[in-house]
């Protein structure tokens, strides 16, 4: 059956699932579109002369139009060989992608924009309902091996594409799974485990190797893997958080956020925890600091192990509701989000800076001082200024440090090669993703600093196709 284009189709969302079931499990909290929903949607795609989805805001490049346009006449199998010619993993970015192609939606710039992330879900979703994903067993295979380090979106990007090429692939994981931030900080509420546990599975079919529980530059050295791989890809991650620099920041429940959320995902994957690494917010008060994703996730997860009640504190000023002047499409809109946790409880406020921690006499976090502020302009840029008398305490036993991330920080093997860095302290890249040392790439998080998903695996794709125009030239120089 086609769908007939149509004018009078609104955007639709799926929704949540019931909040009172939600809060009670660690499961995925999105509905999914209907078939017969996803079509529609598909059908307000205008196919646009100049796509700005596909061509300016998708880092990976999806065809958008033309699979809406499959889409409508019902062409799935199609849809999903178009998708999956740009991107090697839709499932993840189709639940936690932001999906930066929306927010360049043509059809956004007067109505709502089509739901093309919920478009991408049900595809790649029938895919593997249908038994069309399988195994690609490469055919032309080559003697070259490559070594990736880090088994997140960039390093698994990577891999596919260039056990596509033929190579030998090795990843190198320091945790006991692969998957990065997908498995260990992305909360189970947004992505399930399962759902990586599939991909990674199929990797392994296709020949990939994961050796895991391994950390480069420490269990392996750089001569060793100079021996055995023609080159190597380092997807570490930023694994450095902000750290907040305040009078009694010693105290005990003051953590980072991907203490905690690491210690949740573990639990839910069947990790052993090290001692000291079960946290819970189970009858807590929480205060999260920090408003951006990762907060939220904090905030979902703490609600879901039973806080007492809990805080998220932001120290820039609430986004507005629509679009600035200053932010026009088809840039990315920098407005107020409401994410499924803050649809699920909790208290967000936004221009409040911390002072001070304060505790008792055993050195347990109490309560924390604030203060607000307002944002004024000052020397050409934006400064926070504390607001006389606003000062207020918050009574917390578990502060949550959820402000960003500075970098991969310390690296064993990047600081064994004495690797250049950029002016953020990430690794320096070229343009093919080469750093100063001939053969050995960075990609990811790791390069271009803390990101997202869709990015990374964009970069793993690139770093892959820049590893094989490296080993061809070696090998033609060679001959
Ligand atoms: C809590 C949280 C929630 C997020 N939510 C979203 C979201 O909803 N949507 C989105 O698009 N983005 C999200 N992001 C951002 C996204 O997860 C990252 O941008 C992305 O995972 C980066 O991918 P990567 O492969 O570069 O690094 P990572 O995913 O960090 O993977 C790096 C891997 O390298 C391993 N490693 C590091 N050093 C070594 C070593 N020496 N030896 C062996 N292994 C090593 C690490 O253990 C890790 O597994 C979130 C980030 C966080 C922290
Ligand atoms: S990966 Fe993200 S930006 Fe690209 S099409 Fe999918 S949802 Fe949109």
């Amino acid at each position: 059956m086609t769908t007939k284009k149509t004018e009078s189709i609104n955007r639709k969302e799926p929704g949540y699932r019931d909040l009172k079931e939600r809060l009670g499990d660690f499961k995925e909290v999105e509905r999914m579109l209907t078939t017969v929903e996803v079509r529609e949607q598909a059908a307000r795609c205008m196919s646009c002369g100049t796509p700005f989805c596909h061509g300016y805001a998708c880092p990976l490049a999806n065809i958008i139009p033309e699979i809406n346009e499959l889409i409508t006449e019902d062409r799935w199998k199609e849809a999903l060989e178009l998708l999956l010619s740009t991107h090697p993993f839709p499932e993840f970015t189709a639940r936690i992608c932001p999906a930066l192609c929306e927010g360049s939606c043509v059809k956004g710039i007067n109505e709502q924009p089509v739901a093309i992330r919920q478009i991408e879900k049900i595809i790649v979703e029938k895919g593997f309902a249908k038994g069309w994903i399988r195994p690609r067993l490469s055919l032309n295979r080559r003697s070259e091996s490559i070594a990736v380090i880090g088994a997140g979106p960039a390093g698994l990007a990577a891999a596919d594409s260039l056990n596509n090429y033929g190579f030998k692939v090795t990843v190198f994981e320091k945790e006991l799974n692969p998957g990065g931030l997908l498995l260990y900080g992305i909360p189970n509420f947004k992505l399930e485990k399962d759902i990586v546990n599939r991909r990674i599975n199929l990797m392994r079919e296709e020949g990939i190797v994961f050796e895991c529980g391994v950390t480069v530059g420490r269990d392996i050295s750089f001569n060793y893997l100079k021996k055995r791989f023609s080159a190597v890809l380092l997807t570490g991650g930023t694994q450095q958080p902000r750290d907040i620099n305040i009078p009694g920041r010693e105290l005990k429940g003051i953590i980072f956020a991907m203490q905690f959320l690491k210690a949740q995902n573990k639990k839910i994957i069947g990790e052993p925890l090290a001692p000291g690494e079960d946290i819970t917010a189970e009858g807590k008060k929480v205060v999260i600091i920090g408003g951006g994703d990762t907060g939220s996730d904090c905030l979902g997860t703490a609600l879901r192990q039973g806080a007492k009640e809990v805080y998220q504190f932001e120290i820039l000023p609430r986004p507005p509701e629509l679009r600035p002047e200053d932010n026009p499409w088809p840039l990315w809109p920098q407005i107020d989000r409401v994410s499924s946790s803050h649809l699920e409880g909790g208290i967000r406020r936004w221009s409040v800076t911390t002072k001070k921690f304060e505790g008792d006499s055993k050195g347990r976090l109490k309560r924390l001082q604030c203060m607000e502020v307002e944002w004024l302009h000052k020397e050409g840029r934006q400064v926070p200024v504390e607001i006389e008398g606003s000062s207020f305490m918050v009574e917390a036993d578990l502060a949550i440090l959820a402000m960003g991330f500075l970098g991969p920080g310390p690296d064993p093997l990047a600081d064994q090669l004495d690797l250049k860095r950029d002016q953020r302290g990430n690794i320096a890249v070229d343009a093919n993703h080469m750093t100063e040392i001939s053969g050995i790439f960075s990609a990811g998080d790791m390069a271009r600093g803390q990101s997202l998903v869709v990015k990374a695996m964009a970069d793993g794709k690139v770093a892959a196709d820049s590893i094989k125009v490296y080993i061809d030239s070696e090998q033609q120089e060679r001959s």
